[in-house]
């Protein structure tokens, strides 16, 4: 029995990503009993890394965007190296650094820098349909101009989504989530519509002039020379090490509550009092299990393929993203150029990213080994034959995906769940939130903050 607040039991965390990770560890380091609870063999979830004949590769390109404090208690200065990505997109056959810069926009079109530049300038054009208000097509090709939109937003994103053009259907808010990169098509915000005010025109040129050496300036990210697994592994060694359980391979499948408590968790078939419960999985399956309505809300899964080969290639950048759809993925990255030590001495490798909304296409991802190496071969990234290897992985509900509504469908799902006192949601998948890994590290160690239960 706790003398707080009369409740006993354990802080039980269900799911070992960095989230979990993360707030499990917290917890227990202001000495409270701590079950962490996590359904696959092994932790770390979407940040998971395969360590397989030498080569370390990850869940997909995964850099540190910003440093938190926990990486900094968890990792001394010289094990994490700064990053500076160079991508690559591969368009109508030319390879384009993104995000767009100044020099890469003379490889675009004509007509399409034309319409870029009058929209930054003057604003979207009068009497044109941009589509519904708050969807990705309105917002992008209102800032950027519907050419640039035509020719690299909609194809690059209908093949991250597996063929669904997304353009109407998603709220504008999905990208702002996404991003965090800086250039010509990311940093600024939209400019409002001044039409046949020259003064204000000349206004907003001066801007744009201002505001470009912003997009000459590279990108610093971190990344753990290990792998970026590494951080997983070494939050759950810290988490044990000050005395806190781990169970891996352990499914709850039911949960315990009241009106307005969780009682208990049942784990493998063991019912385990709770204190609290923190929730970093589906969102579908803890409304499933407290009777709650589940929030519909479409997501993209991955597969990602892990491609070995037998020397060193030479890279033209740090990642590619071939828009093309004759192309089987829609980017991979090269680990060699990351640091020494993610591929054996003398070893290139490729990391490729297959997006899909369909389920069954996970099961059948093993038949795409032929045509992702075909498409590695054509972009020049290997010959045909230099495969020493190749595997894959999924994931699937990695992205969230937001409908025009999102909002009104999110306020249900947190409403119905606000009268559980000792619940808490945390990470990517739990909070619906296009989160990156400082976030959910961030999200998990907020679940410690301002709780009386
Ligand atoms: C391809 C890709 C590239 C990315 N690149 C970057 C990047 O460059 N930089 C960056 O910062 N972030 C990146 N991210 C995002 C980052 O990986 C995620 O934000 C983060 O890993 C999410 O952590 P999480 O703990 O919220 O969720 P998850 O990692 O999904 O963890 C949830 C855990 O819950 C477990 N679980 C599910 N159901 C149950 C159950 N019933 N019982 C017990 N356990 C359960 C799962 O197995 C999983 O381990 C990328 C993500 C992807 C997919």
């Amino acid at each position: 029995m706790n003398e707080r607040n009369g409740t006993s039991g354990v802080t039980l965390v269900a799911g070992a990503g960095l989230a979990g990770l993360t707030a499990a560890y917290r917890w227990r380091q202001r000495g409270e009993d701590v079950v962490l609870v996590e359904k696959a063999p092994y932790v770390g979830g979407m940040a998971r890394s395969h360590h397989r004949n030498g080569f370390i590769f990850d869940f997909g390109p995964h850099f540190i965007i910003e440093k938190t404090s926990l990486l900094d208690e968890l990792f001394a200065p010289d094990e994490l190296v700064a990053f500076g990505p160079e991508i690559h997109m591969v368009l109508g056959g030319r390879w384009i650094r993104y995000p767009f810069t100044p020099s890469s926009m003379l490889k675009v079109p004509l007509g399409v820098q034309m319409d870029f530049l009058r929209t930054r300038a003057l604003g979207p054009r009068p009497g044109v349909d941009y589509g519904p208000p708050d969807s990705f097509r309105s917002n992008m090709s209102r800032q950027f101009g519907h050419g640039l939109y035509d020719f690299f937003f909609r194809p690059y994103l209908t093949k991250k989504f597996g063929g669904w053009d997304i353009s109407d259907v998603v709220h504008s808010d999905w990208w702002a989530m996404a991003t965090h990169t800086r250039g010509v098509v990311t940093r600024f915000a939209p400019p409002a519509p001044r039409p046949g005010h020259a003064m204000g025109a000349l206004r907003k040129l001066a801007r744009l002039t201002k505001e470009l050496p912003y997009v000459f300036r590279k990108l610093a990210l971190w990344y753990p020379r290990a792998g970026f697994g590494e951080i997983p592994r070494r939050i759950a060694e810290q988490f044990v090490h000050n005395g806190g359980v781990i169970r891996l391979n352990s499914q709850i499948s039911q949960i315990r509550r009241t009106e307005t408590r969780i009682t208990g968790v049942v784990v493998d078939g063991e019912e385990i009092p709770v204190r609290r419960l923190i929730w970093t999985a589906s969102p579908n399956l803890l409304a499933r299990m407290l009777g709650t309505s589940t929030l519909d809300m479409p997501t993209l899964h991955s597969v990602i393929y892990f491609i070995s080969t037998d020397r060193r290639y030479r890279r033209r950048g740090t990642e590619v993203r071939p828009v093309d759809p004759e192309y089987a993925f829609y980017r991979a990255y090269f680990p060699e150029t990351i640091c020494e030590g993610l591929t054996p001495g003398g070893r290139s490798a490729v990391v490729a990213e297959v997006g899909t909304t369909n389920r069954d296409d996970l099961a059948k991802a093993g038949e795409k080994y032929g045509a992702m190496i075909d498409t590695c071969a054509a972009l020049g990234l290997f010959p045909h034959g230099a495969v020493t290897d190749i595997f894959h992985d999924v994931q699937p509900d990695c992205y969230p995906v937001y409908p025009l509504d999102y909002e009104t469908r999110l306020q249900r799902y947190y409403s119905e769940l606000a009268p559980i006192q000792n619940l808490l949601l945390a990470g990517r998948n739990a909070r619906f939130q296009y989160y990156n890994s400082h976030q959910v590290i961030r999200d998990g160690e907020r679940t410690v903050e301002d709780v009386l239960f």
